[in-house]
């Protein structure tokens, strides 16, 4: 076997592949050159600077393995290298304890305001009684997110006897436990923490998901840092709430612009700690992507499967050709339907019927139909390698069911998803592209696609009017509408396309509208 280095890795993953491979290290090679040598290769190691386009992979004819030393993976064609049957991993633990430790630091920073206090003596003043901190000890660490980073967070504030709270809606309560962490809402968490950390992948419904309304809840002496990513905390509300002490302090490892304008407003702040995307800069870091890269080529080598894989592995020709007309609306459905169910997922239900049912391996769309539902809450990609276990490990119970019936349709695949609070199903085909023809009991007939929304409401003259009004009041344009109710004067669902994203309060308003039981916004 020969592996490729193409940028720059720590020696001790270079040693370990050299046990099982030839290894060329090469950290300057051009394009030209790659494309012109990559035929050679079984495996390639890259981390950013190394380009892996559809071109290269084309010409890739003995790859087996790209690995990329870090977390980000902008730089390989996923989908080319998938359809080449090359797989694709990463080390998305890597960095874990190294974002972990810089979130410490920067809360201790905050604490006692250890930036401005170096400022302050080297500018040549002695201003002790300026600097009063405060401890860690006894206070309540809020956790927004309790991923990889989430948790290694907890741990180490343990340390320092602080009590934790965090808010994880996908989390499910026993994992929590385990981890030490009692879960609650956002609200809670925001209203009592002394200490508030980001820990989300940057979504839709992240976005600013910390604006005017969130500070006005914190406490005043309350302290917040984002080490996750830029555009969490609207940064013109964080501004007003440090000018105008409505919290105690801020730190920001990333930014709604990276790097932010040189006149940035949060840079005329003495309350606010500012590092520049370093949070995952450590030299262990480096280290530990480069040992994990290595082990994972060796295992696959070694005719094991690697942890970290992020495509698909290669799959018989002739299921693959029947199956591949169902992979999108596996994902749609699956997205929409964890994005409709109110509450966390405990339990998936997939049932396939008509041609699809007569296949005897479905595990590749069931997969997709998990990549599908947990994608939208991740922050590194689930894909149908890794589908299953990500399940597993989030608390979510699988099962696959088949029927002959299906309603006269080639095929149709329902998913059905419970949560401790409601259940939610969504069943669909594929008609030239994904349609989902029933929402719950109701039959409708939609593309699910882009801006969506439901609302659930009571069948009575008006109730459509007045959300059509709400809509249009702020702009909204409503591409197409699908009603479906169970009977006359019953419950009924309306069902949406978007022209544009819907804004968070005009959920909100037509939540509170007479006759409206539950509003949603969804993004596919
Ligand atoms: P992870 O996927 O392991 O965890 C993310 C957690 O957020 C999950 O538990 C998920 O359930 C939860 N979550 C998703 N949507 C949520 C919501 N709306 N509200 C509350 N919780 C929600 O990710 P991770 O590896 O822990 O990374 C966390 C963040 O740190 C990501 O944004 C990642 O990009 C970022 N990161 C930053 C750096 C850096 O250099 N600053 C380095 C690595 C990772």
């Amino acid at each position: 076997m020969k592996v490729l280095v193409a940028d720059a890795i720590n020696e001790k993953g270079i040693e370990n592949l050299k046990n099982v491979a030839e290894v060329v290290v090469d950290t300057s090679i051009t394009p030209e050159e790659l494309l012109n040598t990559i035929n050679e290769y079984h495996g390639i190691v890259v981390r950013s600077r190394t380009k892996i386009t559809k071109e290269i992979i084309d010409k890739a004819d003995n790859l087996k393995i790209i690995a990329r030393a870090g977390v980000g993976v902008d730089n390989i064609d996923l989908d080319a290298a998938t359809e080449k049957g090359i797989m694709v991993v990463n080390s998305p633990e890597s960095t874990s304890i190294t974002v972990a430790e810089h979130t410490m630091g920067l809360l201790l920073n905050m604490a006692r305001k250890l930036s401005i206090a170096d400022k302050s003596v080297k500018d040549g003043k002695w201003e002790k009684k300026k600097f009063m901190g405060v401890e860690l000890r006894n206070k309540t660490l809020g956790v927004i997110g309790m991923g990889r980073i989430g948790s290694q967070v907890v741990n180490r504030c343990k340390a320092f006897e602080m009590d934790a709270i965090a808010y994880d809606p996908y989390l499910p309560e026993e994992v929590a436990n385990q981890m030490g962490v009692e879960l609650t809402d956002l609200e809670t968490v925001l209203k009592n923490a002394d200490f508030i950390t980001i820990h989300v992948p940057l979504t839709p419904e992240t976005k600013h998901l910390i604006s005017d309304d969130e500070f006005e809840i914190m406490k005043d002496t309350a302290f917040i840092t984002n080490c996750a990513r830029g555009g969490i905390i609207d940064e013109e509300a964080l501004y007003n709430a440090l000018a105008n002490n409505k919290i105690g302090g801020a730190a920001l490892d990333v930014y709604e612009n990276e790097p932010p304008a040189k006149d940035s407003k949060l840079f005329e702040l003495d309350n606010i700690v500012l590092t520049p995307h370093i949070a995952a800069s450590t030299k262990e870091a480096q280290r530990d992507a480069a040992i994990i890269v290595a082990d994972e080529i060796i295992e696959l080598f070694q005719g094991g499967t690697p942890a970290n894989v992020l495509n698909m592995p290669r799959i018989d020709n002739n299921t693959y050709q029947e199956l591949t007309p169902y992979f999108e609306l596996c994902e749609k459905l699956g997205s929409f339907i964890s994005q409709a169910v109110n509450g966390k997922i405990i339990d998936l239900e997939i049932v396939y019927s008509g041609e699809l049912a007569k296949i005897d391996n479905l595990e590749l769309l069931t997969r997709t139909v998990i990549q599908g539902a947990v994608n939208p809450f991740l922050s590194s990609p689930v894909n149908a390698v890794n589908a299953s276990l990500v399940a597993k490990n989030r608390g979510i119970n699988i099962t696959e069911g088949k029927k002959t019936n299906a309603k006269g349709y080639e095929s149709l695949i329902k998913v059905i998803a419970k949560s401790e609070k409601d259940t939610f199903s969504a069943e669909g085909t594929t008609l030239h592209e994904a349609r989902i023809l029933k929402v719950n009991d109701y039959w409708v007939d939609v593309i699910p696609k882009g801006h969506m929304f439901i609302a659930k409401y009571e069948d009575v003259p008006g109730s459509i009017g007045a959300i059509g009004t709400k809509l249009g009041e702020y702009n909204v344009n409503i591409g197409i509408m699908q009603v479906g109710r169970d009977k006359k004067g019953g419950r009924a669902i309306m069902v949406l396309t978007l022209d544009k994203e819907i804004p968070t309060e005009v959920i909100k308003e037509i939540q509170n509208l007479d006759n409206v039981y539950e509003a949603i916004g969804l993004e596919l």
